[in-house]
């Protein structure tokens, strides 16, 4: 095999462990992992496997095909899906068991209609927009499940969620605003519905207070080594590590420039690194002449504009003897976390993971036997 070019980490005993984390901090509540987009980029088998065997039961994705897929590597687990289903996707819904998270009025009606057809209650979740206003019911489409509890009827309401919109700043008042209104319109749910479990918090809100977990939280970004505490020392165990080749150093004198429109100047004698990874590999091209990578512990800024395949960092504060082809640069690790990279780049931690790309060496660290190891 060709010898590879960028080497993606996934540490999955940290990944267990950041889930007894949540566990803990969520003091009773049931932990239920949010393993959208691939697990956030980091792969669903493995990161769902090793999830399951630390103890969790219910999963959330965000769509259809993701949750055949978490089917097919847990029969056995509760799949609920964010999205909910279009039209034409409840028989799929049904073979695999797959529970939606109903988010309007017609998704309501589609899915009772199903319900009929099938001649038994569907189980569902209920999803109350309290103030993010983005999906979910508006609170006048939840004074009609009051006005006409028949809409309700051939459901089996197992959770009834909602969804935080300024959770990474404590002190919002947002959130005790949406705290209060996802009650009340919980509270006005009728028959079964009005006192069925309840779910509020993502990986924030789990630190937001007791008042905030309710009977389930929905941790996607802590499990896989995010901070949820933003601004305070981050709580969870790193997941992630990525390095990458150094394809080639050289010394370069001025007047000189590096990269696609020589947007750096090279002002004195200086040893370039080159290094193989670039935006394709989920490296924003806008950490161009402004993110660092890290080579034997040393902080090294990106040169020039980033490449599709190629970055340049210049190395000129180690010996050449340190950079040696074949090497490798820290994107993500120990010298550089999810969030020190996200903030060079001018984005969050979650586009980080969900864009590493699919281009890496993938090794799987530790986890339960029976977890695939790398591909
Ligand atoms: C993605 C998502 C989550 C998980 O959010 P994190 O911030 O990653 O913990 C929880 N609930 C909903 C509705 C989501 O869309």
């Amino acid at each position: 095999m060709q010898a590879p070019t960028g080497i993606l980490e996934i540490d999955l005993d940290a990944l267990a462990g950041n889930y007894r984390r949540l566990t803990e901090a969520a003091a009773g509540a049931e932990v239920a992992p949010a393993v959208k987009a691939d697990a956030y980029g980091l792969g669903l088998e493995p990161v769902v496997r090793t999830l399951a065997a630390a103890g969790a039961q219910r999963f959330f994705v965000a769509n259809l095909a993701e949750g055949l897929a978490l089917r097919r590597h847990l029969p056995e687990a509760d799949c609920l899906v964010l999205n909910g289903p279009l039209p034409g996707e409840e028989r799929d819904y049904i073979a695999e068991r797959l529970v939606p998270v109903l988010n309007t009025l017609e998704q309501i009606e589609l899915w009772g209609a199903a319900a009929r057809a099938a001649g038994r209650a569907l189980p569902a979740v209920l999803h109350l927009d309290s103030g993010i206003n983005r999906l979910g019911l508006t609170p006048a489409e939840a004074a009609r499940l009051a006005a006409e509890p028949a809409l309700l009827r051939d459901l089996s309401v197992e959770l009834v969620m909602s969804h935080l919109a300024c959770s990474d700043e404590p002190a919002h008042p947002g959130n005790a605003a949406q705290l209060a209104r996802f009650r009340a319109a919980a509270d006005a749910l009728p028959g079964p519905a009005g006192t069925a479990p309840r779910s509020l918090a993502a990986s924030c809100g789990v630190f937001l207070g007791e008042s905030y977990r309710l009977q389930v939280v929905r941790p996607g970004y802590a499990l896989y080594g995010g901070n949820p505490t933003a601004g305070r020392p981050n709580p969870m165990r790193p997941v992630v590590r990525l390095q990458a080749r150094v394809l080639q150093a050289r010394r370069v004198d001025p007047p000189a420039g590096v990269g696609y429109g020589a947007t750096h100047r090279v002002e004195r004698p200086a040893r370039l690194v080159t290094l193989a990874i670039g935006y394709a590999d989920g490296l924003f091209r806008a950490l161009s002449n402004r993110g660092r990578l890290v080579i034997d512990g040393q902080a090294l800024p990106i040169v020039g504009r980033i490449s599709m395949d190629l970055t340049v960092v210049d190395a000129s504060a180690l010996p050449a003897e340190r950079l040696l082809p074949g090497g490798f640069a820290e994107i993500l690790g120990p010298g550089q976390d999810i969030e020190a990279l996200a903030t060079a780049a001018g984005t969050i931690g979650y586009e980080v993971l969900t864009a590493l790309g699919r281009r890496h060496r993938r090794v799987y660290r530790g986890g339960p036997d029976g977890v695939v190891s790398g591909h």
